[in-house]
Parts: C-alpha cells; structure tokens; sequence
C-alpha cells in the first residue's frame, strides 16, 4: 500500500517536474487533502507534521511561482527528514530556505559599477521572502480577496506592489462648478450631498444620481446602471470627479465620470489617480487603497540593486521613487522617468538572459566548416538572377558563423519574397562539400514539400548530390521508405533531409549533421528554440522567417539568436498592385481573373471563416461551399483546385502541385495556403472576407503573388463598408512594406496578436517596451557591457541579479532557464 508520506512526496515531485502549476492533481493539490488526512492520521503520523501540510498545501494556490517553489522545497525536506520517522517540529518550517545562490554568495566584491555584492544581511532576504507571501498575509485581504486578485495574476505582495496601473487621469486641474462650460472635461471637486438610485421597471436598469457641492455651486452626477455605486460613495464625503460636462433637462451633469473619494489612500487633489485593470469583486478604490497601503510599508524597506553609478549612467531613477511614482506620481515628469525605469528594467534583465542563454549555446564547441568560397561564386554565378546585397550580406555573415568553432544560432528576418530559399540552397551546398549533413524543417507538408523540390533541384543541377542522397520525410511517410531514409541518414548516404517537424521529432540519427534550417518559422517560441537546441547541442542552426518584425522587436523577441535582416526585394519586381473591392463589385474581380487567365497565369481566391450563423459552417465547408458555387456559376469553363486543412496532406501536396505545373487556372483555399508558397505563375490574389485577417497575414497572403516579373493584383474583398475595420486594408493599399506594415499592426493590435505572444513564449512584455526601439537599445548595451566585465555574475549583485533575471525569465517565457 501506498503510504500517507509517499503520496505526499510523489504530489510534490510531479508538482516541481510540472513548473509549479498546480495541476498534478485535478482541481489543486489541496484537492487531496480532506483523504490524505484521514489516510495520515490512520497511519500515525505527528499531528505537527499533518498541521504544517495542510496549512502549506492549503495555501499553494496562492503563491507566486517563487513562493511555490519553497514550500514544495521545504515540504519535501520536511518529509526527507521524517522518512527516518524522527519527530517533526513545527520549528523546521521557520528555518530560513537557502536558496543555492546565497549559499555559494561570493565574498563582498564591487562590479564594474561599483554595485555592492549583497552582504549574507539576513535582512535582505527576510525582505525578499516577505514580499514574496500570499496576499492572504495581507490585512483586508481574505480568502475570496486573494482569489480574485489572483485572477489579475496577483499571488504575492510583491505582485500586488509591482501591479503597475493601466493609465493615470489627471485631476490636478479642478475646476469651480460655476465656472465649468458645457462640452468641456474636467474635474470637480465637491462634497456629495445626495445620493439616489432609481430603478426602472425592467428591474434591470437603473440610475444613481449624485449632487455635489463644491461651494460655489452644485453638480449633478450620474451612473447608469451602477447600483452598487451608492455603497461606495457616501453622503458628506468629499469627492473628485472628473468627466464631460452635459447637458441633461438644462443642467450641467456628468454622465458615468471617473471619481474617486479624496482622502482615501492619501490621494490628493492635485495628483495623478492611477486606475488598475480590475475583475470581478475588485473596485478601484479598493484597490488603489490596499496598494497604496502595502507601497507604505513596503517600499522604505526595499534595496536598490543597482548601483548608484549605474543608475546615473543609464540615467534612471531609483527603485523606491519609481515604485511610488509608477503608481502614485507626483507629477507627469516623475511617472515617466517611474515608468521608464522599469521598462528599462524590464528590458534590461531580458536581455541579460538571453544574452547569457546564447551565450551557453556557444560555450559549446561546434564544427569548423569552412564553405569552399570558389564553390560560392561559381554557384552564385550560376543563378539565374543577380543576388541582391541583402542576400550576399547574409550569405557572408552564415559563412563567417560557420568558420567559428561555435554552433550557429541565426535568424534570417526576410519580407515574402526576399529570396531566402536560395541562400539555406547555397550554404547546404557548401555544407554537402565539406563533407556533412544538413536538414531542413518546415512547419507543413506543402511548404516541406516546396522545399525539398527546390532545394533538390538546385543541388542536382549543380551536381552536388544525387537523387538519392537528398530525401523527404513527414509523418506521412511509409514505413518502408523510411527505414531506408533513417539508415542513409545513419550511414551517411543520405546528404540533405528536407521535411516537417516530424524529422526532429522522431528518433531520427544523423551520421554527422552540422547544419539544420527551420523555414518560416513567424511564431517560433522561445521553448521550441531551447527544444531544438537541445537535440542538436553543437549543429548550426539557421532560422528563417517571413514575418518582418521591427528591429527592436525582433531583438527583444529573438535576442538569443543573432539576426540577419533582408530588407530588400530583388530589383525588377513589380509591386503588387493592391486594391479594395466591395462585394457588390464582384463582377470586376472576375473578369480581371479571366483577362489575366487567359494571358495563361493563374489565380487565388483565399476564404476565411465567413459569417458562423449555422454553427456547422467553418473555414473549411466555406470554402468548400464559394468552390462549388464559383465553379458551377462562375467559371464552369476554367479548371480549378481546392485546398483546405481537412484534406489529407497527401492530397494537399499533390494539389499544390498540379496549381504549380498549372493543371488548373484558380485555386480555391483557406488560410493554409498562408505561408511561404512560392508558385511565380499566379499573378491574383482575391482575398475574401479581408477584413477578418490582421495586417500581417494580409500581407503574407498578398506575399504568394508579385514573385514572377508579370503585373500581379492583389484584391482585399471586405465583407461591409466599415470605415474604421477596413483601416487596415487602407494600409495594405498604401504599401507592400512588410516591415513598415509590422509596425502599423504592432501599433494598433499590441504585441500579444500580432507576434502571437503565447506562442511565441513571451507572455508580459509590456507594450511601451517592446515598442521603444531607443530603450531597448540602451538596456541590451548595458546588458551586454554587465556580461561582458562579469560573464558569470559572481561579482556583481549577485543574488538579486540571478534571482530577477530567473523571475524575468520565467515572467516572459513560462520557461525555466
Ligand atoms: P521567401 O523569402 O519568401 O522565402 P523565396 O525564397 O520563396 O522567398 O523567393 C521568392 C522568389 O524569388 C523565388 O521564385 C526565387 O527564385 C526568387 N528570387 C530569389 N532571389 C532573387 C533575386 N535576387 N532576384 C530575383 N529573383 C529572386
Ligand atoms: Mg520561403
């Protein structure tokens, strides 16, 4: 039978294996607890011991990550302890965790900044590990509190501390009530003098009025539908509100202002009034008073660490005013400088670990691989186009990463159609000279697929491998031909592998693999980074992406890796004329559709979801649906093809295909046709329902046409004539910028779409940060200089250096470093 103790232990182990999540049992690990006692004090145990478990367990769920990680640590020393059945003491439990960082805490040592290394202060730590308790410890929070607030990501002290406002309005300028003016904002001060809700019949609706006095006159003031408001604001307390003066039955009143009550949580009048995103049972007055309460207590007690010195050159305020400004500032100029340092800090300690995890990347030896540079000119020669400069450069750079003695990490950031298939051709080719092998990753079959023609047909025709020294494998491969892939690929016959993720993910063995590139990769995370370079420690590995992304993003994002940018579309093309038709037009779209088949090009019409009123009807069966009805109504002369993502990937590709050896003129899709399809003989792209894709995806999808050196047309069919929703078509029409497109999505999607930050792995990067490129600039030159003087930290802060480049790490990436 299984003990109390090793059920206990095995929860705790799979608790740590998992990061924490609370999740090794359904519903939270306090969810064992009502059996598990039963089960102890059946088996004896000190009731010591089973009172500590449950009070720990009980209160997992609302620890931060860190306060986690030493309950289980303290927990699973307690039981190591009574494994022996000695006694257990409550006392264990208020011994100090020791972190492996403060054990092994260098002498007291100055960085090159002068910030010194924390002394063994037992202080430090006590405050460290004070901030990190649950919010429960907090007076005015109960159980029901600290859930709610956990729902806004708020486990700790310090979380709710660091729990920075979504905006300040200024109340600095208050207005007499008989001076307001009508149509103008402002705030008012004033004493209320009345309150009173009336509800109407519906029973659901209601109004709250308010009149306040601020002895020259009176304001009226009113909530819609707020009953609760008349709990929160009472009668003989002085209140600022601050909104647009109306009219209502010929007086002034404000409609639904923003208020707040004076003398609650030290606000004053002339100050800026923070507002935090709020959630169920949590008010902003609430709020703002328990935060202002814990800055109170809190913020004298909290070190800087940074240095004095440090902070005068990256000219940043200390870590105590920026705590109370970020929320409570005392002007506009103290908020910024308040917000500025932490996004400096933000930035700063993200960086720090990418640079020191790329850094580990190339502690590692790698291949010398030195590509035969008569090799690259005879090739580059043999091209039938002229390379553009952007693509020489980035040949050059991957040359030079090569010849290194360290693994390659590079990310090729290129506009669709930049031409990046041709420069992975080059360097495979360089890399099957020099004797080793290469594999080739992309994300589905049909882009696999294009590659491996590609690729296969430049090194045939080059006469750099045979035809069955380069093959193709995906999970759909039989079992057959891949018994005899893996072992080419063992015993080294097999040159170049080009195919799906599958290649990496199945226990494929390489004979000596030196060079692996992942194709269109635009949400390529920070864990599937980590994964892959776990598999191949010590290949090169070069990553290609079509999603142009500002610099500063892209460096943020991908800071572990090094970057090419191809900021160039090879001369001659044709800007793809784009333009906006509305529905009731159709008839123009398809007759330029039949004017540029019958000039023998080909053409797409790409579906997203449309209008889900049958709950049956999806991408797919949209598709599947305009097919049909374009090709028994439209063009029932002309020979069309049908893609979607419910097909067999087999069938995919044969698809993709015959449209490239033209067996037909129109291919009818979904959105998997995304991606880096490269088929130059279509010259349309008819995009319906454009208004549905975010500019990005727009711009990919307009990306499958414009690479022949015909004219090639990009329609965008938006479903209505929304003004403001067809704002991004506008843009679509105005360029085929794909970096200057990035950053107009950026501004008005926020980073969280447009990069797809959960799948990327960046969960919390603040907007203003990421979109900063001066700030971003300045924290990875001071990182860079803090590794530099001090590669593994040991002489600087030390302890809260490792411990907030961890937090941050984790913070942005869910991963632990
Ligand atoms: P992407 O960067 O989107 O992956 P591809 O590598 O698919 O782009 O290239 C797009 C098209 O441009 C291909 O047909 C390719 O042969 C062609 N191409 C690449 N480089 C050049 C160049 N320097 N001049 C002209 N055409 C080029
Ligand atoms: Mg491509």
């Amino acid at each position: 039978m299984i003990t109390a103790i090793e059920k206990l232990s095995k929860i705790l182990n799979l608790e740590k294996q998992r990061d924490y999540d609370n999740r090794s049992v359904f519903g939270g690990i306090e969810k064992i607890l009502p059996s598990w006692k039963k089960e102890a004090l059946f088996q004896n145990l000190s009731q010591d011991f089973i009172n500590i478990v449950i009070e720990n367990v009980e209160k997992y769920k609302y620890c931060s990550l860190q306060d986690r990680i030493i309950l289980i640590e303290t927990l699973r020393s307690l039981i190591d302890r009574d494994i022996n059945n000695t006694k257990i003491s409550s006392e264990i439990l208020e011994e100090k965790p020791h972190p492996q960082e403060l054990k092994s805490e260098p002498s007291l040592k100055n960085d090159s900044y002068g910030n010194t290394v924390l002394s063994k202060n037992p202080d430090i730590f006590e405050i460290e590990k004070a901030l990190s308790k649950p919010v429960i410890n907090v007076q005015g929070i109960g159980y029901n509190k600290a859930e709610s607030l956990s729902r806004l990501g708020i486990f700790s002290i310090k979380d709710l501390i660091y729990f920075f406002p979504r905006k300040h309005e200024d109340y600095s300028v208050v207005k007499q009530i008989n001076q307001l003016k009508f149509g103008e904002t402002v705030s008012v001060v004033g004493i209320v003098k009345n309150i009173h809700t009336r509800k109407f019949k519906s029973g659901k609706q209601s109004i709250t009025e308010i009149v306040i006095d601020d002895g020259t006159g009176n304001l009226r003031i009113i909530f819609f539908n707020q009953p609760f408001i008349e709990r929160s604001i009472k009668q003989n307390t002085n209140i600022i509100s601050s909104g647009k003066i109306e009219i209502y039955l010929g007086r002034f009143v404000m409609n639904n202002p923003e208020w707040a009550e004076i003398e609650q949580g030290g606000i004053n009048p002339n100050r800026l009034f923070p507002y935090y995103p709020l959630t169920k049972s949590i008010t902003q007055k609430w709020l703002r008073s328990i935060i202002y309460k814990q800055l109170n207590i809190w913020v004298p007690n909290i070190r800087e660490f940074f240095s004095q010195e440090f902070l005068e050159k990256a000219n940043l305020i200390d870590l105590q005013s920026a705590l109370l400004n970020v929320h409570f500032p005392e002007n506009e100029e103290l908020k910024r400088k308040a917000e500025e340092r932490f996004s400096f800090q933000d930035t700063f300690f993200l960086h720090l670990a990418m640079l020191q995890q790329k850094k580990e990347w190339q502690s590692v030896g790698a291949k010398r691989i030195q590509i035969d540079k008569n090799l690259l000119s005879d090739l580059i020669s043999k091209i039938p186009f002229t390379l553009t400069n952007a693509q020489k450069n980035t040949i050059n750079e991957i040359v030079e990463d090569l010849q290194t003695g360290r693994p390659m990490s590079r990310l090729i950031q290129g506009d669709v159609g930049s031409g990046k298939t041709i420069i992975a051709s080059i360097i495979i080719a360089g890399v099957v000279k020099s004797g080793y092998q290469s594999a080739v990753m992309a994300p589905t079959g049909i882009l696999a697929d294009q590659l491996y023609t590609n690729i296969k047909n430049f090194l045939i025709t080059n006469d750099l491998v045979k035809k069955n020294e380069i093959c193709f494998l995906s999970g759909d491969t039989n079992n057959r031909q891949r018994e005899i892939i893996k072992s080419g690929l063992l015993n080294g016959t097999i040159k170049v592998a080009i195919g799906t993720h599958a290649l990496l993910e199945e226990p494929v063995q390489f004979k000596n693999l030196e060079f692996v590139v992942i194709d269109e990769q635009h949400r390529f995370g920070v864990m599937q980074r980590k994964k892959i370079r776990e598999k191949g420690k010590t290949s090169h590995l070069l990553v290609m992406s079509a999603t142009p992304i500002p610099r500063s993003l892209a460096l943020t994002i991908f800071g572990d890796l090094d970057l090419s940018i191809i900021d160039e579309i090879p001369p001659g093309r044709k800007e793809v004329k784009t333009s906006i038709v509305y529905p009731t037009h159709r008839e123009e779209i398809y007759a330029l559709i039949r004017n540029q088949i019958s000039s023998g090009l080909q053409a797409f019409i790409v579906f997203p979801l449309v209008e889900i009123e049958d709950p049956e009807m999806d991408e797919t069966k949209a598709a599947v649906n305009e097919f049909k009805h374009l090709k028994s109504s439209i063009f029932p002369d002309l020979q069309m093809g049908l893609l979607h993502g419910r097909m067999k990937p087999e069938d995919k590709e044969k698809t993709m295909q015959d449209f490239r050896l033209n067996k037909f003129d129109i291919l009818v899709s979904t959105t998997v046709i995304e991606v880096g399809v490269d088929i130059p003989n279509a010259s349309i792209m008819v995009i319906e329902g454009a208004n549905r894709f975010g500019l990005s995806q727009l711009h990919q999808l307009r990306g499958r046409v414009g690479r022949g050196d015909v004219q090639s047309y990009c329609i965008l069919v938006p479903e209505n004539e929304d003004a403001a929703e067809n704002e991004r078509l506008k843009a679509m029409v105005a360029t085929n910028d794909g970096f200057k497109l990035a950053e107009i999505d950026l501004q008005q999607r926020g980073p969280g779409d447009f990069i797809g930050t959960r799948q990327s792995g960046f969960k919390e990067i603040r907007f203003s940060t990421i979109m900063d490129a001066r700030l971003i600039n300045k924290a990875r030159k001071f990182a860079k200089e803090v590794l530099e003087n001090d590669p593994n930290l040991i002489n600087i802060n030390s302890y809260f250096y490792k411990l907030l480049i961890s937090e941050y790490w984790q913070k942005m990436t869910g991963v632990k470093n």
